[in-house]
Parts: structure tokens; C-alpha cells; sequence
């Protein structure tokens, strides 16, 4: 088998994550990686800087493809980085700034775009030529491979799946818009919704630290039956099922692959979900679809962005 190596990044809000990844036709090995915090100083030049530190550390003396996942919106394929709320950037130039600390290029790419990709390359997808991706964690994510290529839409906007809404004049979300699907199914809203208001049964599960109150509890509060939790998740539950059933009458994939915290950690909200999908979904779509749970977790990320990094970049 022919195989190659490349070097993929996950920059996050809180972390600097960075794999030497060797890949294969459907397979790949991280051989070494490195987790860094992103420190006070969240500046573009002083991350840049820190991610050239990291590569050299992960491939000393060598010079292989570069690719990056970040928590961000994109302008496009250019590299820029037009809204980064985790780390403070707008309108960042942030892969020249890369490729200037390192000297070579960089493959810039949204966060849930690597994932996907690494999911389909490497995952619960492998082989299927068309997939649609969910992720529920503080937000809604979603990314979309169609016939073997990354969906990006005309701008690198595509499948913003958190932001269709369900209730016209709804909750606010945090894009700054009203009645997504995000401001409903999403960990943090989940959160937000009970925290004025903690039920009894929520207190003793959190066992009074309501700082450390997150999704899975409002889930298991629900299936303990405190009735405003059971509100909470099983709209939740409605509104991203429909949300779900509405992409796979679109789009029509083969795998509609679900993962992320609230995913794993909310069984009620997940099996609600699936409920309403199987109810509301066009019937035909259905024909040969196979729903599956995210396996790679966090190594999904830098698998995704080193195999994107190697192909974008030509290699
Ligand atoms: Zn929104």
C-alpha cells in the first residue's frame, strides 16, 4: 500500500492540538502528536508562531504537507479567517501568517470540514461517496461529502445546519439570529435553559455545583422525570429531528453519520431525535441509508485536516 505522511492541526479555542499522521487508501496511523494550550496571548501572529513550533517539533528537519482545522468561518478557500469568536479574530490572514513562521503552505479549512472529511477518509463512513454529517456539542455542526468531494457551497458556507430555523422569531442564538435549530438542540442552549431555574432533581445530580451543569444532565433529569428537562430535551429532540429529516430529503446521502458530547451523552434527546426523523424524513430517502455514530472522536480532526493538507496542497 502506498502511504505518505503529513502533518494535521486542530486549532481550537483552548488548544493547539498537532499529529504527524501517515495515510493510506482508507487507513491512517498518527505516529506522534502534541497538545499545546493557546495561551493568554490569542493574537494571530503569536498562534501562527506557535503552530510552526509545533510542526517542526512533530517533523524536525522535514518538510511535508500542512493542514489545519479551525474553529472558524472562512472567506472561502483563501486561507482568511473572516469570524473566529473562540480566539477573537476577524477578517485574519491567518494561513499567510502560517506559511510565513514555517515557509512553506498551509492548508487553512473549517473545523467541522476536516472532521467530516476524516470521518469519511478514515471513519464510520469510509467508502461512501455521499454523507451528511452531524455534530451536537455546545453548538450544531454539519458537513456534507458529495460524490467523493467536500460540499462547500459557493463560499465555504455551506451546511450551517444549527442556523436553519425551526420557529420563526424563536429563541436567540448565538449567530445573532432567532428560532435555529442550535438555540433549541444545542448543549449550551440545553444548559441555559434550565440554569435560572434548576430543578431539584438537576441540583442533586450536579450535587449543587451548577457550574459543572452540562447536557448529559439535563438528559438524565429528563429521564428521572423532572418535567421542565423533559420539555427541554424533547423539543430539542423535535425540532433537530425535523432539522435532520429535512437534510436527508435534500441532499439524499448514503451515511447520515452523528456524533458529538450532546450525541453521546444525551440518549433521550438522541433517541427523541431519531424518532421524529424516522416520522418526518421523505420515505424514498430512506432506500439504503445507513445512520451511524462518529468513531475517530477527536482524532478525527487532525486525520481530516492532515489528509486535506496533502491533497489541497498537491502532494
Ligand atoms: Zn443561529
Amino acid at each position: 500500500m502506498v502511504t505518505t505522511r503529513a502533518i494535521g492541526i486542530d486549532l481550537g479555542g483552548t488548544n493547539l492540538r498537532g499529529a504527524l499522521v501517515e495515510l493510506g487508501e482508507g487507513e491512517a496511523t498518527i505516529l506522534r502528536q502534541e497538545r499545546r494550550a493557546v495561551g493568554e496571548d490569542r493574537s494571530p501572529e503569536t498562534v501562527a508562531r506557535a503552530l510552526a513550533v509545533l510542526v517542526r517539533e512533530l517533523s524536525p528537519g522535514e518538510r511535508l504537507p500542512v493542514g489545519v482545522g479551525i474553529a472558524a468561518m472562512l472567506r472561502g478557500t483563501t486561507g482568511v479567517v473572516a469570524n473566529a469568536p473562540n480566539l477573537g479574530w476577524r477578517d485574519v490572514p491567518f494561513a499567510r501568517l502560517a506559511e510565513a513562521e514555517l515557509g512553506q503552505p498551509v492548508w487553512l479549512d473549517n473545523d467541522v470540514n476536516v472532521i467530516v472529511w476524516g470521518e469519511q477518509r478514515f471513519g464510520a463512513a469510509r467508502g461512501k461517496a455521499d454523507v451528511l454529517c452531524v455534530f451536537g456539542g455546545t453548538g450544531v455542526g454539519a458537513g456534507a461529502v458529495c460524490d467523493g468531494r467536500l460540499y462547500r457551497g459557493a463560499g465555504n458556507a455551506s451546511l450551517e445546519l444549527g442556523h436553519v430555523k425551526v420557529v420563526e422569531n424563536g429563541r436567540a442564538c448565538g449567530c445573532g439570529a432567532r428560532g435555529c435549530v442550535e438555540a433549541y438542540a444545542g448543549g449550551r442552549h440545553l444548559v441555559e435553559q434550565v440554569r435560572e431555574q434548576p430543578s431539584a432533581v438537576l441540583l442533586e445530580l450536579v450535587q449543587g455545583r451548577l457550574e459543572a451543569l452540562h447536557a448529559g444532565h439535563v438528559d438524565e433529569a429528563a429521564r428521572r422525570g423532572d418535567e421542565r428537562a423533559r420539555g427541554i430535551i424533547d423539543e430539542a429532540a423535535r425540532w433537530l429531528g425535523l432539522t435532520l429529516a429535512n437534510a436527508v430529503t435534500l441532499f439524499n446521502p448514503g451515511c447520515l453519520l452523528l456524533g458529538g458530547t450532546v450525541w453521546v451523552g444525551c440518549p433521550r434527546l438522541r433517541e427523541g431525535t431519531l424518532g421524529h426523523f424516522r416520522r418526518l424524513v421523505n420515505v424514498p430517502a430512506l432506500d439504503g441509508l445507513n445512520i451511524a455514530d462518529a468513531v475517530l472522536g477527536d482524532d478525527a480532526g487532525v486525520l481530516g485536516a492532515a489528509d486535506l493538507g496533502r491533497r489541497e496542497l498537491g502532494r
